[in-house]
């Protein structure tokens, strides 16, 4: 925490209401990032809130930043953790699965009026613990499928962004030795620093910079269209995965069909592209715990046979992770590689954040599940069908686990000849 008094009245309100004066600055700082460099509000566009009631007061400030850009309309759809547990646990699976004809009509609207949209993600972990697997399964399974069709549409049209708050619960998860305020303090900390917001410096200028060097790294990548890469790793990480040709590799901010570029995650370090599903061989070894709905799944590693998670283990969790690989067809196969240098922000932090968001950021890693299909070249004039049909993995699932480790090296082949991309840990270039 920076100087200003930050632990005067700290317990008696929220921590930026407090008078630190410095603190708020850098929030209202973050706040107009997130606008600005986030989901870049157009003039005279809506912009649409999604928050946890518990960020109450952060939205208040985004609204403000959001008019200030120069918004039509700001609007808010709130939500409660507790009231939505409850409604788990006290709803039978029929009620849960009934999908009220008004969400489908408000999103349709949506999907004409294609508002700018900000995810506040402060949820603690284990929210949901202790809630009927099953239940929520198939509640999310039915909701699913009445969306999918419309947010189907809705792709690659207009700007999205998911971005932190320091919920109680979640901050107490990260720090358990803390009290709740000096634990969302240093939640705080670590959120505004990894999304480059301090004093002295101009956040947007950053992120412009910071972009730059994504659009570069990814021009080179993209070059050589390789059919495979190869991972090693001393831990026993010995992996190959090949790609398709359409493959192309992404990150940092993205762009919408009319053109207007995004970033659709605060904090990023990832480059990531969409691999070839069905066709990975080798073992891939965790190096970081990975947290699946309140349970933690520790020191394991999956054996790839024909493009297909055929062997696990796992230290600790392991039935959470068989329900996961599980869960369908696409689940057991590989949807996202993404590269991360050892030396990221995040990683450097130290902190495991039980959210992706973060822990992503940390570490080279792939995900279990559903692939992207914004990193398939020519993805704006093909359907999801026909992506799914030349190798991009369908799922319900989508979940990153970490592989990178500090003398993890990949390499890319294109017809037998080799380029190592990755030496150590970094990017070679
Ligand atoms: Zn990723
Ligand atoms: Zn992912």
């Amino acid at each position: 925490m920076k100087p200003g008094g930050s632990v005067r009245g700290a317990r008696l309100l929220p921590v930026f209401m407090k008078g630190d004066t410095m603190k708020k600055t850098l929030i209202r700082k973050y706040a107009n990032l997130l606008v600005r460099r986030g989901v870049n509000l157009q003039k005279g566009q809506t912009l649409r809130i999604s928050s946890d009631v518990e960020a109450a007061d952060f939205v208040k400030l985004l609204v403000e930043e959001g008019y200030r850009a120069g918004a039509a309309n700001v609007y808010v759809d709130w939500t409660c953790t507790e009231v939505t547990k409850q409604g788990y646990r006290h709803r039978g699976i029929r009620s849960l699965c009934d999908i009220p004809e008004w969400r489908v009509e408000k999103l349709k609207h949506e999907s004409k009026l294609l508002p700018a949209s900000i995810y506040v993600d402060c949820e603690d972990p284990d929210a949901l613990r202790g809630i009927d697997q099953n239940k929520l399964r198939k509640a999310s399974v039915a909701a699913g499928k009445k969306f999918k069709p419309i947010r189907e549409d809705m792709e690659n049209k207009y700007q999205w962004l998911v971005a932190a708050y320091p919920g109680k619960k979640w901050a107490k998860k990260m720090f358990p030795g803390l009290r709740a305020s000096a634990a969302t303090e240093k939640l705080w900390e670590a959120i505004l620093k990894t999304c480059l917001v301090d004093d002295g410096t101009d956040a947007l200028a950053a992120w412009d910079e910071k972009n730059k060097n994504f659009i570069s790294r990814c021009e080179w990548l993209n070059k050589f269209n390789f059919d495979y890469l190869e991972y090693r790793s001393s831990n026993g990480t010995d992996f190959r995965c090949w790609l398709m040709p359409q493959s192309r590799w992404c990150g940092g901010g993205d762009t919408t069909l009319s053109g207007v570029y995004f970033n659709p995650n605060m904090p990023t370090e990832e480059i990531f592209t969409t691999p070839l599903a069905g066709k990975c061989e080798g073992r891939l070894v965790s190096t970081k715990p990975l947290s699946l709905r309140g349970t933690l799944v520790e020191n394991f590693y999956i054996d790839f046979k024909e493009g297909k998670a055929a062997e696990w283990r796992a230290e600790k969790g392991e039935e959470a992770l068989t329900n996961l690989i599980n869960t369908d067809e696409g689940s057991r196969m590989l949807g996202e590689l993404a590269l991360v240098p050892v030396d990221s922000p995040i990683n450097e932090s130290g902190l495991l954040f039980y959210n992706t968001l973060f822990d992503e950021n940390a570490s080279c890693h792939v995900a279990l599940g559903m692939g992207y299909t914004s990193c398939f070249d020519g993805f704006e004039s093909l359907t999801q069908e026909e992506m799914h049909k030349a190798g991009v993995n369908d799922s319900i699932v989508h979940v990153d686990f970490m592989i990178g480790s500090p003398d993890l090296c990949v390499t890319g082949y294109k017809n037998g000849k080799a380029t190592k991309i990755f030496v150590n840990g970094r990017f070679v270039k």
